[in-house]
């Protein structure tokens, strides 16, 4: 059995450190992109982005691999057979870090931060007092993996948690919604918004004009998911016409950014490039062990639902 690897982002990592970190696959037959081989051998893909035609030059393939967590390009691939299985990343250390970065955009926003840089720019000593964390609250949507760790940090922190997800949960100190009656009562009571969904047809263009008019008009969004939930003209209508405060965007629709967007500019909107979950640390030894365990044909760990999209 053949394992080809397709570092996409060349940026990301080097052949020579991805092997340093799967060192129980050494010794197989580990193939990098684009030397593969005779493709017949190969039965397990393992890349961050599954590359158009690829699939179909590999007979064998069984598994792909994902090195991340969002599969939503590689589920709507029409071209990869529906017998190809899919297994992802899931790691504490990318969860929390994603956490954090929703935590601290929400910290910057109660304690005033920016505005206090403004004034200290104008040299205006002006006390203003932080939001109190008690009397707000945070919105989550998708409670799997790393939304369910961002909303056990905002809970942890003081704050009431409103958590949205397919199927409903027992979580301490979340209050866990479902369908569309809870998505729109979340939006509705909550003064931050993050946004940590799967890109599936149900939650593309999730966040359309109507969905906008739901929410507080001081209240923030923020979206580590997927860009595809946004319709981004709408939201930038819906800024203009302070139905939210303030969008925080790691992800777009389209990657990078284009240039001429007016997303750029728009004085209701961060962005920064899908950079909220960076840290694999470890990961990847799940590498290692979905090939173990699919030669040994035992449960793979994180196999996603092709049918579901995540
Ligand atoms: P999980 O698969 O663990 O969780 C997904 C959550 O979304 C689940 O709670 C699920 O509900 C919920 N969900 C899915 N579809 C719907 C729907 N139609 N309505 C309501 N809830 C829904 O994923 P992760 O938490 O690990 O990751 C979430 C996403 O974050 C990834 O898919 C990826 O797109 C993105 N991501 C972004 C990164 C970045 O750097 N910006 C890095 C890593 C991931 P249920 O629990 O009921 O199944």
């Amino acid at each position: 059995m053949a394992v080809l690897v397709d570092i996409y982002s060349q940026d990301w990592m080097s052949e020579e450190a991805f092997k340093n970190q799967i060192a129980g696959l050494v010794n197989e037959d580990l193939r990098f992109y684009p030397k593969i081989g005779n493709s017949a051998d190969i039965r397990m893909l393992v890349t961050d982005h599954l590359r158009q035609g690829l699939a179909a030059r590999l007979p064998g393939l069984e598994l792909i691999q994902k090195l991340g967590a969002g599969v939503d390009t590689m589920v709507s691939d029409p071209e990869l057979p529906s017998h190809v299985r899919i297994t992802r990343i899931k790691h504490n250390v990318t969860a929390m870090e994603m956490a954090r970065y929703c935590l601290a955009y929400v910290l910057q926003d109660v304690q005033n931060m920016i505005l206090h840089k403004d004034k200290q720019n104008q040299a205006i000593w002006e006390p203003i007092a932080p939001k109190r964390v008690t009397d707000l609250t945070v919105g989550v949507l998708g409670l799997g993996h790393i939304g369910g760790a961002a909303a056990r940090l905002f809970a942890e922190a003081g704050f009431s948690v409103i958590g949205w997800s397919r199927s409903l949960k027992t979580m301490d100190g979340i209050h866990s919604v479902a369908g569309a009656d809870g998505l729109q009562n979340l939006l509705r009571s909550s003064d931050y918004v993050a946004s940590i969904l799967p890109s599936t047809p149900q939650t593309e263009n999730l966040f359309d004009l109507a969905k906008f008019k739901l929410m507080k008009p001081e209240s923030m969004l923020i979206n580590v998911g997927r860009g595809t939930l946004i319709v981004e003209q709408d939201l930038v209508t819906a800024l203009d016409h302070g139905y939210l405060g303030h969008a925080v965007l790691d992800v777009c629709r389209q990657e990078p950014l284009p240039e001429e967007s007016p997303m750029w500019h728009h004085p209701g909107i961060t962005i920064t490039p899908h950079i909220s979950g960076w840290d694999l640390d470890d990961g990847l030894s799940v590498v290692t062990e979905n090939y173990l365990r699919l030669t040994e044909g035992r449960k793979l760990l994180h196999e996603i639902d092709r049918r579901a999209g995540y």
